[in-house]
């Protein structure tokens, strides 16, 4: 069981991605971050037309939340508007949500409000995490690297 509302959250992750800025792949994101004290931050998709810079909904509500004194969190929920597929966070973005723990939940949905739920940590197994840089700079003040 979970201690948050599941379907509220899918359905704020939906809702934003009204707001998504997608003029290139037309392909609207929608995320619902909750932070452990119970805050919703909620993120789209915002593409550039130079193509690199475009930015997912994940990281969009993790910079908001995190710029806003946020590092705990509870769950995101992802939505697309693929009916076939849930809407899975891109390599980039599991990145950036395992280096605020491995142990909080991913909720990956589809319009009907269907999802499927996974650890930050089972979406990357054997991630880079903050753990490595610490374990590095342990050696390097040990004489090891
Ligand atoms: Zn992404």
């Amino acid at each position: 069981m979970s201690d948050f509302d599941i379907e509220a959250l899918i359905r704020k992750s939906h809702e934003a991605k009204a707001h998504a800025y997608c003029p290139y792949s037309k392909f609207p994101v929608g995320a619902a971050l909750l932070t452990k004290d119970g805050t919703i931050y909620t993120g789209c998709n915002v593409e550039n037309a130079s193509y690199p810079l475009c930015l997912c909904a994940e990281r969009t509500a993790l910079v908001k939340a995190v710029s806003d004194g946020h590092r705990q969190f509870r769950a995101i929920a992802v939505a697309t508007d693929m009916v076939n597929n849930f809407a899975a966070p891109c390599g980039a973005c599991r990145q950036c949500l395992l280096e605020f723990g491995a142990e909080w939940d991913v909720l990956m949905s589809k319009p009907d409000l269907s999802y499927k739920m996974l650890k930050t940590g089972e979406l990357l197994p054997h991630g880079f995490t903050p753990d490595a840089l610490q374990t590095f700079q342990d050696g390097i003040q040990n004489g090891k690297n």
